[in-house]
């Protein structure tokens, strides 16, 4: 395990003095949007909230920083960060708030250079600037010269080395996280290195092979392992059974049956679907049925886990008093396919609110599947706002993001 994950990072109540300081913010308010640039989801920007609200009450005067979408180097209006920038201001009706035309230019310095405490300046999506994904040292350095202080709190973007995430702290004095990139970092952190046992992760999701480091990392930790979600053929395939036309790697059967083998020797329980809900092809509105997981008939495939499952599953977790989860069980995106992701997450979510367990989500989908399904985020011990990141986090993986910062 890599030292630096353990290792702790100054966060911004560990600086004294704001007073009058300009302090670049790097946010992740990249917030989905509509066909008409209106924000159909302000989790993130809410998110940054208590961040901002400490800077400013602390007489800071902040250059915030995020990026939106995947644009292509240059302005691009419908990924303009305008929307972001009216909401926010909708948020903080009390604090004067600016949206600089660039992300960085004359203009910008000298807007910068002007800010009183407690005002923002919002730079432009800062994708806009190629400099940014290549983590350009010109821009890190442009970046830089904009603050005295550097706080991250874009745990979303804390997976990537770029210039607004990992470049310009090389330039400034004092790099500390932001309060929501020290609760992932603390609530990941507890859950991965420190789980009260037993530990069961349930890992789904499409493919395995996009989740076979956090395969092979948890196997070393958990109790119970349960797989869910697509992955789930490749593995009874690699038993030996039949899987109709279900999704199946059949390049990571050899992994999926080293998995198998691995968890035995380390006594960890994998937990497969026993029943899953077949259908013959991949519509919202398709027929489907119950059948045995080791029986799929020829031409059907499994979409969802089946209530036997979900019942062995649900005995696993008032079992377990940790549980770390990634990746829905099922094709939570039509609805007859949903339930089985859909009682499980109702299922943590109570046994979490009665104490039992701890209960740690990550994953853009799986995220996505909570809030379709109307679950409130907080019936879970901690929901992370990362997708990629809190994988990579999980899998032990060295974001540079939080790298950067300076150790406690
Ligand atoms: P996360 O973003 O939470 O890490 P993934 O991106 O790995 O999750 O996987 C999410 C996707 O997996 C969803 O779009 C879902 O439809 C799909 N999925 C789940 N179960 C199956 C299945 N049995 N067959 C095909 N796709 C599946
Ligand atoms: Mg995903």
């Amino acid at each position: 395990m890599p030292t630096t994950l353990t290792q702790r990072k100054k966060t911004i109540a560990d600086v004294t003095d704001w007073q009058d300081k300009r302090v670049f913010v790097r946010v992740d308010f990249n917030v989905p949007l509509d066909d008409h640039q209106a924000i159909t989801d302000d989790t993130r920007i809410q998110a940054a909230l208590p961040t901002l609200k400490f800077l400013i009450d602390k007489g800071a005067k902040l250059i915030l920083a995020s990026h939106l979408g995947r644009p292509k180097t240059g302005f691009d209006p419908k990924l303009s960060l305008k929307p972001v920038y009216e909401r926010l201001q909708k948020l903080l009706p009390n604090t004067q708030i600016t949206l600089a035309k660039e992300v960085y230019s004359a203009d910008v310095e000298a807007a910068a250079k002007a800010l009183k405490p407690g005002q923002i300046l919002m730079l432009e999506n800062t994708r806009f600037e190629a400099g940014e994904e290549t983590n350009d040292p010109t821009l890190a350095k442009n970046f830089a010269s904009l603050a005295d202080i550097f706080v991250n709190d874009a745990f979303g973007a804390a997976h990537r080395a770029h210039a607004s995430t990992e470049g310009i702290a090389h330039h400034v004095k004092i790099k500390v996280a932001g309060l929501l990139l020290d609760r992932e970092i603390t609530a990941l952190s507890n859950v991965t290195q420190n789980p009260t046992k037993p530990f069961t992760a349930i890992i789904g999701g499409s493919k395995i092979s996009s989740k076979i480091p956090v395969l092979e990392t948890l196997i070393d930790k958990v109790d119970y392992l349960i797989i869910g979600g697509g992955m789930i053929f490749t593995f009874l395939k690699a038993q030996g059974f039949k899987v109709g036309s279900s999704l199946v790697e059949d390049q990571y059967m050899e992994i999926a049956k080293g998995l198998t083998l691995a968890a035995q020797k380390k006594n960890v329980n994998i937990i497969l679907a026993r029943d899953v809900v077949v259908t013959q092809s991949f519509a919202a509105d398709a027929a489907f049925k119950l059948v045995n997981a080791e029986q799929i008939p020829d031409g059907w495939m499994g979409l969802d886990i089946g209530p036997l499952t979900v019942g062995d599953i649900e005995g696993v977790l008032r079992n377990s008093k940790t549980v770390l989860w990634n990746g829905p069980l099922g094709v939570f995106e039509f609805a007859n396919f949903a339930k089985g992701t859909k009682r499980v997450a109702e299922y943590l979510g109570q046994l979490t609110q009665s104490g039992q367990v701890q209960s740690v989500l990550g994953g853009g989908d799986t995220v996505a599947a909570i809030e379709q399904f109307g679950i409130p985020v907080s019936q879970f011990t901690h929901v992370s706002t990362g997708g990629g990141a809190s994988l990579e986090f999980i899998e032990g993986k060295i974001l540079p993001g939080i790298a950067c910062l300076d150790n406690a």
